[in-house]
C-alpha cells in the first residue's frame, strides 16, 4: 500500500513518467475476420474453375459475370469444406442459414452485390486454443459464413488504365471472425497460425497469406486494464504475411497509446498498412463506411442441413493439431516446443511419424527433423512432401549413429551427401570412408603425435589447465577427419596426459 502511494506521488511530479505509467495501464483488444479461400474445384454458384493462373476472363460464365436472368446454383462441396471447418473449430451449425447480397459498387464486382451470409450464418460460437509462451488462451470463434470473391483489378503502370479480371469472381471463401478475445499482437499471430494449421489439416484452403488465399483483416482498440467495456477500435488492412500482421498490430496498439496518453481520443477508420514504410495510414473514416444494404438473397433457397451429414462430416475430420500436438507429447514424451512445431503441419507430422516407425527413438528424431531436416528444406525452398531425403533414409542414417558406425558429427556431412546424391547413407559411409573409429589401437598413436607435437599445452595442462582438454580433442578429431569416436579420445587423452 505504501509503495503504491508513493509511485503514484513519484509519478505524478514527472510528466515523462506519467505518460509511461499511462500507457502500462492499457490493454489491447484485437478481433481477427479471416478469409480463407476454399480449394474447391469449382466455384460456389456455378461450374467455372477455380483454378489459379488462367488467362484473364477464361474461368468465367454468365452466372460469374453478372449476367441478367441467370441463377445461382449452391455448389455442395463448399458447404461441406465450410461445415469441416465449423465442426474442428467446435462451432454450432445452424440448422437453416440464409445468404444474403452484401450491395456495393466496385469495377471488381459485376452483379453490385456480393452473394454472403449476414444474419443466418452457417456457423457460430466455436473455439480455439492458442498456445503462446507457454500458456494457453482460448479464442472465441463468433461465427463462420460463406461467401464468393469478387475479381481483380489489374493496374497497368505504364498506361493509366485499369483492366479487371473476373477468373475469382464467384470462388469460394469462408470467413472466419473472432470474439475480440485476443490481447497482444503476438497471440494474434499465434492465432491465425493456428487457424492456418487447422484449414490445412483439413485440407480445405492452402493457407498462403502473400498468394492471398488466407487473409486477414485485424480489428483493434485498447482500454484501461480492468474496464469490462470496448474502445473505439480501428480497422487494419493489407497484411499479408504473418511479419506485416505483428507489425502492423504492434504498431497500431502503440500508436493508439500515444493518442490517449497525450488526451486525445481514438477515432474509428480503417487504416492501411504500409509494409516498406513501417506505418499504417488511415483509409476511409467511419463517416465513409458503407452501408451495405443486406437483404435475403431472393434467388437461393434457405440452407437447410441435414444432421445425418454433419455427423459423416464429423466423423471424416482428421485428427487436429492441437490433439496431435497433445498425443506427440504424451506418446513420444516431446517438449511442448518439439510437439507444437512437428504439428503445426500434418505432411510434417506424417514424416516424423513415419521416420519413428523405422527408428523408434522420438527425441532424436525430433532434433534431426527440426534441425538438419527443416533446415534444408528451408535453404532449398521446399515442402516436406518433397524431401530430397526419405523419412527411411533419415532412419537409417540415425541407425548408423545409434550403433556408433558413425559419430554425430560425420552424420551432418553423411546427411548432406544424402540429399544431393539421393544415395543411402550406409553407402555414402563406405564410399567414404567415414566408419567412425573406435578402436583404441588406431587412436592410440594419433594421440602421442599430438601430445609429443605440444609441449607447452601439455605442461599447462599438467600444471592444472585442464580446460585444455577440449583442444587436445579438438586436434585429435582434425587429425581423425571427425571419425573418431569421441567418448574414446577423451579417455584415451586423458590416460595419457597425466
Ligand atoms: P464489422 O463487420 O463492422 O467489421 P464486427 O462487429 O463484426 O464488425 O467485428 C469485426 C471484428 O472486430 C470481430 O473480430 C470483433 O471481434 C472485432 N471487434 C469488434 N469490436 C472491437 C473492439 N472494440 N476492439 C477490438 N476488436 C473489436
Ligand atoms: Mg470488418
Ligand atoms: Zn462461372
Amino acid at each position: 500500500m505504501v509503495t503504491w502511494t508513493f509511485r503514484i506521488s513519484a509519478l505524478f511530479y514527472n510528466p515523462i513518467n506519467s505518460k509511461m505509467w499511462q500507457i502500462m495501464q492499457f490493454e489491447s483488444v484485437i478481433g481477427l475476420e479471416i478469409h480463407a479461400q476454399l480449394k474447391t474445384k469449382t466455384k460456389i454458384f456455378c461450374s467455372c474453375s477455380t483454378a489459379f493462373g488462367a488467362p484473364p476472363n477464361t474461368h468465367v460464365c454468365p452466372v460469374c459475370l453478372g449476367m441478367p436472368g441467370v441463377l445461382p446454383v449452391l455448389n455442395k462441396k463448399v458447404v461441406e469444406f465450410a461445415l469441416r471447418m465449423a465442426l474442428a473449430t467446435g462451432c454450432s451449425i445452424a440448422g437453416e442459414s440464409r445468404f444474403a447480397r452484401k450491395n456495393y459498387f466496385y469495377p471488381d464486382l459485376p452483379k453490385g452485390y456480393q452473394i454472403s451470409q449476414y444474419e443466418l450464418p452457417l456457423a457460430e460460437h466455436g473455439f480455439v486454443d492458442v498456445a503462446v509462451n507457454g500458456s494457453v488462451r482460448r479464442i472465441g470463434i463468433t461465427r463462420i459464413h460463406m461467401e464468393e470473391d469478387a475479381g481483380k483489378l489489374v493496374h497497368d503502370p505504364g498506361r493509366p488504365v485499369s483492366r479487371v479480371d473476373f477468373n475469382r469472381t464467384g470462388v469460394p471463401l469462408i470467413e472466419i471472425v473472432s470474439e475480440p478475445d485476443i490481447r497482444s499482437a503476438e497471440e494474434a499471430g499465434a492465432y491465425l497460425r493456428q487457424l492456418r494449421s487447422i484449414v490445412r489439416y483439413l485440407q480445405i484452403c492452402d493457407g498462403n497469406l502473400e498468394e492471398g488465399s488466407f487473409r486477414c483483416d485485424a480489428n483493434v482498440s485498447i482500454r484501461p486494464r480492468g474496464s469490462q467495456t470496448l474502445g473505439t477500435r480501428t480497422e487494419l488492412k493489407n497484411l499479408n504475411s504473418f511479419k506485416h500482421v505483428e507489425k502492423a498490430l504492434q504498431y497500431e496498439i502503440g500508436r493508439q497509446q500515444e493518442v490517449l496518453a497525450d488526451g486525445g481520443q481514438i477515432i474509428q477508420q480503417t487504416r492501411l498498412w504500409d509494409a516498406d514504410k513501417n506505418q499504417s495510414f488511415s483509409m476511409r473514416g467511419k463517416e465513409e463506411a458503407h452501408d451495405y444494404r443486406y437483404f435475403p438473397d431472393p434467388d437461393l433457397l434457405p440452407l437447410v442441413i441435414d444432421e445425418g451429414w454433419i455427423d459423416r462430416i464429423r466423423q471424416s475430420l482428421p485428427e487436429l493439431p492441437a490433439a496431435k500436438k497433445k498425443r506427440f507429447m504424451d506418446v513420444y514424451g516431446l517438449p511442448a516446443y518439439d510437439a507444437g512445431l512437428l504439428t503445426s503441419d500434418r505432411e510434417l507430422a506424417d514424416y516424423y511419424e513415419a521416420c519413428l516407425g523405422f527408428f523408434p527413438h522420438p527425441k532424436p528424431v525430433s532434433n534431426w527433423v527440426m534441425g538438419a531436416l527443416l533446415g534444408l528444406l528451408h535453404q532449398q525452398e521446399k515442402n516436406i512432401t518433397a524431401s530430397p531425403v526419405s523419412p527411411e533414409g533419415l532412419a537409417q542414417l540415425l541407425e548408423l549413429v545409434e550403433k556408433g558406425v558413425i559419430s554425430g558429427k560425420i552424420a551432418k556431412t553423411v546427411f548432406d551427401e544424402m540429399a544431393a546424391t539421393g544415395k543411402p547413407a550406409g553407402k555414402i559411409v563406405e564410399e567414404k570412408g567415414l566408419v567412425q573409429i573406435t578402436d583404441s589401437q588406431a587412436l592410440e598413436p594419433v594421440v602421442a603425435k599430438i601430445i609429443a607435437d605440444q609441449p607447452e599445452e601439455v605442461a599447462a595442462y599438467q600444471n592444472g589447465k585442464t580446460r585444455l582438454l577440449g583442444f587436445f580433442v579438438g586436434q585429435v578429431m582434425k587429425a581423425t577427419r571427425g571419425k573418431a569416436n569421441p567418448k574414446l579420445v577423451n579417455e584415451i587423452l586423458k590416460k595419457n596426459l597425466t
